[in-house]
């Protein structure tokens, strides 16, 4: 039985705080609904202090962000994104339109159609998260959306360089200076100034998540990717304190409500990581947010083995698992419920976060239960079609359509398939 030797907020603390910010998204929500381009600009003033006749950015603003950046920055960001775009081509290329002739004369297809427009919200509140426009900008470009929109927050009062540079050379068709739920709803909905899009993806904190929650319906999205959250994974073989530390701040940073936690079977590892992560708060420069996400959401779970961990685990379903065991792979073959693992000590979360190449937009708050994270396939639409070749198959098929409409007691739909049944198989329906 496991031992909790650090518990996070209460379901309670954390429903309440749910339903303050979802009060808050629906109030905005309707306030664009009615006025468009006037409450967004509004709302933009209010939250980020940032007025602008138009929040669309134009070619020489972007070419002014992509001058002050150096070349080694440059480059990195080609780096991050030849990475990113390499590994969606893969997976764009292993999801393949289907034809086949599944009973004689009989034929059935897919075909995986790319979206016609993607709004991707690139976070940039408490830091400017560039990473977040290779993943979603490139990736809805490798699945061949052809109108990509991109919206991120001003930072510091005005367009952060590397974001712009980011969504431009990942080759965004409109980008806008705009955060937040206003951002969102822009796209989302649309106003006088901006065309609605059919998908919004990516990630933000807890109103750009509900917002894109609420949202959802009158326009597709791609998952919750709400506030970070991670899962260290430890023994005493694949771990020591520090790195468990290290990596537990690493995502604890990104906000005071992002949950933190360690699972192990050691509960000498497991103090160790608590002493070393009190010390390195002392010194981590963004100690004073991670600091507020650890006392509030950090958890320490001392489990009796590998097997009670990986149901923990699933019952978790953290956004981000980082496994640092005797044995990563077990993790790999048993768990069901994660948005992205991080086998073994050589790796870690913020490689996914910023440059290896799976994208890290990944779902929270549970969501790992029923969808994986953002990736090519969730800007294409997998659609059918069908097609019968010979009279025989269409009045074959007609006859047992014919007896199924009958069991519904679908008339209209059963004199679909009789009229064929007469008409290719010349031989009255006899129901
Ligand atoms: P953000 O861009 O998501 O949000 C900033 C915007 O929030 C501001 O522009 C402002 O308009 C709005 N806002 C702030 N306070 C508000 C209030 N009280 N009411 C209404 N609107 C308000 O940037 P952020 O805040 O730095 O958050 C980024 C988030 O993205 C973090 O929580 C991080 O953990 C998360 N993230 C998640 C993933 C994932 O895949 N799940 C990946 C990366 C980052």
């Amino acid at each position: 039985m496991a031992i909790y030797l650090k518990r996070g907020a209460t379901a309670q603390a954390k429903a309440d705080r749910d339903r303050s910010v979802r009060d808050t998204v629906e109030g905005i929500l309707a306030d664009i609904e009615t006025r468009g381009d006037d409450a967004v600009r509004d709302l933009s003033i209010k939250f980020d202090k940032w007025d602008r006749d138009s929040y669309r950015l134009t070619p020489t603003e972007i070419q002014d962000c992509i001058d002050q950046l150096s070349g080694q920055d440059l480059k990195d960001i080609e780096f991050a994104q030849t990475q990113v775009r390499n590994f969606a081509q893969i997976q764009r290329d292993s999801m393949k339109d289907v034809e086949v002739e599944t009973l004689p004369g009989v034929v059935l297809g897919h075909k995986n159609l790319p979206l016609n427009a993607a709004g991707c919200y690139v976070p940039g509140g408490k830091y400017p998260l560039l990473a977040s426009a290779h993943m979603s900008v490139i990736t809805a470009k490798v699945a061949g959306v052809p109108r990509v929109v991109t919206c991120a927050p001003p930072f510091n009062g005005k367009p952060a360089p590397a974001i712009v540079a980011a969504q431009a050379m990942a080759g965004a068709d409109e980008i806008y200076c705009l955060g937040g739920i206003q951002a969102v709803a822009a796209m989302g909905i649309g106003t006088q100034s901006i065309a609605p899009v059919d998908i919004l993806v990516g990630p933000g904190n807890a109103f750009v998540a509900e917002a894109k929650r609420q949202l959802f319906g009158r326009v597709g999205i791609d998952l919750f990717a709400g506030p970070t959250e991670t899962l260290v994974i430890a023994d005493e073989i694949g771990c020591d304190g520090e790195l468990a530390a290290t990596d537990l701040l690493g995502q604890a940073e990104h906000g005071p409500d992002s949950p933190a936690i360690l699972l192990t079977t050691s509960e000498k590892l497991a103090r160790e990581t608590m002493a070393e992560i009190d010390r390195l708060l002392q010194i981590l420069p963004t100690a004073e947010i991670a600091r507020k996400a650890w006392d509030a959401y950090g958890e320490v779970i001392v489990a009796e083995n590998d097997e009670e961990m990986v149901r923990i685990a699933d019952e978790i379903a953290s956004e981000h698992v980082q496994v640092m065991t005797r044995d990563p792979d077990y993790f790999l073959n048993n768990m069901t419920n994660y948005g992205a693992l991080f086998l073994g000590n050589r790796t870690n979360v913020s490689y996914g976060d910023k440059v290896i190449g799976t994208n890290h937009t990944l779902p929270t708050k549970k969501a790992a239960r029923y969808t994986g994270g953002l990736w090519v396939g969730k800007f294409l639409k997998t659609c059918t079609y069908q097609r019968v070749l010979t009279d025989e198959a269409s009045a074959m098929i007609g006859e047992y359509c014919s007896r199924l409409c009958a069991l519904e007691g679908f008339a209209g739909h059963g004199e679909q398939a009789n009229i064929r049944v007469r008409r290719f198989g010349h031989r009255d329906v006899p129901y």
